[in-house]
């Protein structure tokens, strides 16, 4: 089925937007990495939605094997900074401007970094977690990631001082024999701590998937921004939304999986669209 034709300068993208947010007052918005790109959070995907770079840690690896948490933990001292030091970006700001406009009802993010909520967005659901706390995968005990690290870089101070590239969801491309390195487990149970984040091949919490599931029944329309929606969770709610006869927008620089359920496709850089859209809606400060 082809799809909807695609809109590509940030003015007719605005204006767009604009109608669609008017006519839709019940919004159920996606938003994906590339809202945090600008906060200097690298994404995983190229804009035809291919990975980038090699896929991250899957799930049953991260539980399954000492020597690949060892792996994880070490990149994840030199790459947790990136996302601890992560600014509010100005699609978090605009996102949070129509929020409080009453253009946006639930917000579902797919992203880790709370940066909608440092925005100010409120309706904010974490669909796949957030990468500030880690939690023992045994007795359910969670502390502040920052915490932990603190501990890592004591048990660790050779590995606390080196460099590396940042990559995405606080992982650095870090290469180094990590056999010393020592994990910290949970203090209480010495059960496995993991960020409390759904990894690749876990699956989202059902609470989670609950509260999105309820937001997209209090919906009128979808709106997908930034995401290639290649992960199933998030282009799950798309596919819904159209077996319910629901618009479904998206405003992404690339394809996204969803495309053949478009009603409205605009690729065009996120931040200026919606400062353009808000503008028009009034909501300019
Ligand atoms: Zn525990």
């Amino acid at each position: 089925m082809p799809g909807v034709e695609t809109i590509d300068s940030i003015d007719a993208a605005g204006l767009a937007l604009a109608d669609f947010l008017r006519d839709h007052p019940r919004l159920l918005v996606i938003t994906g990495a590339g809202v945090s790109t600008d906060s200097g959070i690298p994404d995983y995907r190229d804009a035809a939605g291919r990975w980038k770079r090699p896929p991250p840690v899957q799930h049953g690896d991260f539980m399954g094997s000492l020597a690949v948490r060892r792996r994880y933990w070490a990149r994840a001292l030199v790459g947790f900074k990136a996302l601890r030091e992560a600014q509010v970006g100005g699609a978090h700001r605009a996102l949070a401007r129509l929020e409080a406009l009453g253009h946006v009802d639930t917000l579902v993010t797919q992203n880790v970094d709370r940066l909608h909520q440092r925005a100010g967005s409120r309706r904010v659901i974490d669909l796949h977690g957030r990468a500030d706390l880690v939690k023992c995968m045994q007795c359910g005990y969670s502390m502040m990631r920052h915490a932990l690290h603190d501990q890592l870089a004591r048990l660790n101070p050779a590995f606390a001082s080196l460099k590396a590239q940042h990559a995405p969801d606080g992982d650095a491309d870090l290469e180094t024999d990590f056999a010393d390195f020592k994990v910290h487990d949970c203090q209480r149970c010495g059960g496995i701590f993991k960020p409390d984040v759904v990894f690749y091949g876990d699956v989202v919490p059902a609470i989670r998937r609950q509260q999105a599931e309820e937001g997209l029944a209090r919906a009128d329309a979808v709106l997908a921004i930034g995401t290639s929606l290649m992960v199933f969770s998030g282009y799950r709610l798309c596919r819904q939304a159209h077996e319910r006869g629901m618009p479904v927008a998206a405003l992404n620089l690339g394809v996204t999986r969803a495309d053949p359920l478009l009603s409205l496709k605009l690729s065009a850089p996120l931040t200026a669209v919606l400062e353009d859209t808000l503008a028009r809606l009034g909501g300019s400060r």
